[in-house]
């Protein structure tokens, strides 16, 4: 074969050049959307089809403005790292947005996506939460969205309307108009826990006091918060809202806890400018007392700008009640851990575009004889990476549907048809459910998408290593491992938090309870049903491999079981073995119950395919039906459904025996241990604060 020359002097043309991935190809890909959405069995109660064509506009209406507005200042910041200036004249050496940011900013705010799943009454788009994965997720690995992180977040949104519902009387009519403002983008609202010294494992060493007052629920704040994206009054905007969440203390300088000597939480809302008693910014501004730091330096991430605030002596008020501020974060947390999940899907999404797109072009220039895309090897990741894309947003948004049905309210719920009991019943279930279900998908798809991350940028070549657009996806994937919680604390939440001992009166004897029996008895029924149906060949033998999964999983929640009751058994040594050797198999224990739901999505997917081709047999036989358009198709769910359970479900679903002996071979969680303390030593602590945090307790008796 002649090989080609190169004369000295010419111009050789760079490498393939990867496509310019925007949102629209993203976000508007019918095939993809329109998948998902038949495979997550919609419409499901809660919304109905005027609903769904209204998400389909809001979408379009996202996918152009992602491709009009904010593509090109993307691309144009590209190679400027922070998006921000710093500000020289300000003594605080505070940072300034860029001028293209904020007008981007701007044009957002009045295209009304900040309030995309705020409620209609305060003026949000009322999306419902199994969709939202259509817009925020895809939405959120586009570059720009990256950018506008500090006012894309839904969260804040979700919190505020929790506390409007728990408020009455002239709070309530304060904490509406305030909700009113930031779905408008009027406000920015920034959700603030993570502490300087205490880093994730906040609920045992908050150093962030809210002082509550007897009289009235003003209080004020002690101490630092760090990492906090978004508590920023950008240009254009009028106002911010902190919430912070905190630990609590009386006007006596006491700290509260519980009979157990839990600390109890309080969540208050801080502003950074002072408003009025309805809600309204002070004309001129008064800055409440936040000191803030320099915006903290993420080199290649650009998801949300980060800061370091010092709180002591701010002002605010408490939302929900005080003291239990736990119980209000833990219903927003639900639906921040499905929007994490949802980003890990969709860098997933994008990676895959990107190397399938690049191992095509590749193929079309070379003379070898069996192109790069047609390579197994190829082949088959690229179809891991569609696999998860597919079969894991159809879990996400199987989810979603459960967060709906426990945020209908009373009067949503429809007299009949179906009938109200039944759906208070699943509305039941599905709260039950969540509390294992957000914990998993947060942990088990964030920690997928970083492996398969690694294999859709190996396949990219030099141009993946190289790249900055690929770098940048790398980078932004990354934290979601770590905010909102990282992993291993999802992982504890699932294996201590929903595994209770319950004492049986009668023999005076103590069992364990846990609410991923009901899961597990849930799936086998479904998959006995499914057995009992006999599709297909294809789909039966996935059948099998998902009932080994579910095999495992009973093990491990038996496994699981007799460690509580290790630790109930009242040995001091017993117990601390016990509670060790759960949580050491905890994240493994997390992604076997994730590969169990991957498992039971591609299962639909392909019955749903597998049907369709026996349909398709019958009327038009074997040769005939090859022609019609719809035959690739199922083909290729069907070959998603397969390779989803042979990689999530067989070949990498973690195994009982080896997740048993995990706490044996982790000796070296004491030396972890001891390097979080020495990081967290690290850390300055203000006298001050020190001298005003006397660390005297009082015991305070909760009402349940
Ligand atoms: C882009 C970005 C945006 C953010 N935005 C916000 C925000 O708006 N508001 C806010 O409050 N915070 C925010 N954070 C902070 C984030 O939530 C914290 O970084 C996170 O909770 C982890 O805390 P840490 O960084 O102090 O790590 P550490 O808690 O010090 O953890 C270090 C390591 O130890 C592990 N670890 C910690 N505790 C345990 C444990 N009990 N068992 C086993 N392993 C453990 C962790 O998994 C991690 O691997 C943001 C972070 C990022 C990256």
């Amino acid at each position: 074969m002649p090989r080609k020359m190169i004369k000295p002097g010419q111009v050789v043309e760079p490498h393939v050049k990867l496509p310019d991935i925007n949102s629209h190809q993203i976000i508007a890909d019918q095939d993809f959307l329109a998948l998902v959405h038949s495979l997550a069995g919609l419409p499901l109660p809660g919304y109905d089809a005027a609903e769904l064509a209204e998400f389909q506009q809001l979408q379009k209406n996202f996918a152009t403005f992602c491709d009009n507005e904010s593509y090109p200042v993307a691309t144009a910041l590209l190679d400027r790292t922070p998006s921000l200036i710093v500000d020289e004249t300000d003594p605080r050496g505070a940072n300034k947005y860029q001028p293209e940011m904020l007008a981007l900013a701007q044009k957002y705010r009045e295209a009304g996506f900040t309030g995309i799943t705020g409620a209609k009454e305060y003026g949000g788009s009322g999306l419902p939460k199994a969709l939202l994965g259509g817009i925020s997720g895809p939405g959120f690995n586009t570059f720009p969205a990256q950018y506008l992180g500090e006012i894309v977040r839904q969260a804040d949104i979700h919190l505020m309307e929790h506390a409007v519902a728990a408020a009455s009387g002239d709070k309530k009519l304060m904490l509406e108009n305030i909700l009113r403002k930031i779905i408008s983008g009027e406000y920015t609202a920034a959700m603030i826990l993570t502490e300087p010294k205490t880093g994730a494992n906040l609920g045992a060493n908050m150093e962030c006091y809210a002082t509550l007052s007897k009289d009235s629920d003003n209080v004020v704040i002690i101490g630092e918060k760090k990492y906090i994206t978004g508590l920023t009054k950008p240009e254009g905007t009028e106002n911010s809202i902190g919430i912070i969440v905190s630990a609590s203390m009386n006007e006596d300088g006491e700290v509260l806890v519980d009979k157990n000597g839990k600390t109890l939480v309080t969540v208050s809302l801080v502003p950074l400018y002072m408003l009025d008693e309805k809600g309204n910014t002070r004309e001129p501004l008064v800055p409440n007392k936040i000191v803030t730091g320099k915006w903290i330096d993420k080199n290649t991430m650009r998801a949300q700008m980060l800061q370091q605030h010092d709180f002591t002596g701010a002002e605010g008020f408490v939302l929900g009640e005080p003291l239990k501020g736990w119980n209000m974060m833990f219903k927003v947390m639900d639906a921040a851990r499905l929007e994490i999940a949802h980003q890990a899907v969709s860098h997933i999404y994008t990676v895959w575009q990107m190397a399938s797109h690049y191992t095509a072009k590749r193929s079309a220039d070379t003379t070898e004889s069996i192109s790069v895309a047609a390579r197994d090897e190829t082949e088959l990741k690229l179809n891991r990476l569609r696999a998860f894309t597919i079969c894991g947003a159809s879990v996400l948004m199987k989810m979603g549907t459960h967060l709906d049905l426990v945020g209908l309210k009373d009067d949503e719920i429809p007299k009949a048809n179906p009938p109200r009991d039944s759906i208070i019943k699943q509305q039941a279930e599905a709260r039950d459910l969540l509390t294992v279900e957000a914990p998993m998908v947060k942990c088990y798809f964030t920690n997928q998408a970083r492996k398969l991350m690694i294999d859709g940028v190996h396949m990219l070549g030099t141009d993946g290593l190289i790249q900055h657009q690929v770098k940048e996806l790398e980078a932004n994937l990354r934290p979601t491992d770590i905010y909102e919680g990282p992993n291993e604390m999802m992982a504890k939440q699932v294996v201590m938090q929903q595994f209770y001992p319950v004492k049986d009166h009668g023999a005076g004897s103590i069992h364990i309870e846990s609410k991923m029996d009901v899961f597990v008895k849930q799936t086998r029924e479904n998959l006995k049903e499914w057995k009992r149906l006999h599709t297909g060949v294809t789909t039966n033998s996935m059948i099998e491999s998902v009932t080994r999964a579910l095999n495992d999983l009973q093990e491990a929640t038996n496994w699981i079981k007799e460690q509580h009751l290790e630790r109930a058994s009242g040995d001091k040594g017993r117990k601390e073995l016990a509670e060790r050797t759960i949580l050491s198999a905890g994240e493994d224990y997390v992604d076997l119950f994730g590969s169990v739901y991957m498992g039971m999505e591609a299962i639909r997917i392909g019955r749903h395919a597998e049907v369709e081709l026996y349909k398709m047999y019958e009327k038009f036989g074997s040769q005939e039906m090859k022609e019609k358009p719809e035959y690739k198709d199922m083909q290729d769910r069907l070959t998603i459904a397969g390779v989803g359970v042979h990689h999530f479900v067989g070949k990498n679903r973690p195994r009982v025996e080896e997740m048993k002996e995990n706490y044996i071979y982790a000796k070296k969680t004491n030396e972890m241990d001891a390097l979080i303390l020495a990081a967290s030593k690290l850390d300055y602590v203000s006298e001050a604060r020190a001298a005003a945090v006397t660390r005297k307790t009082k015991v305070v008796e909760l009402k349940r």
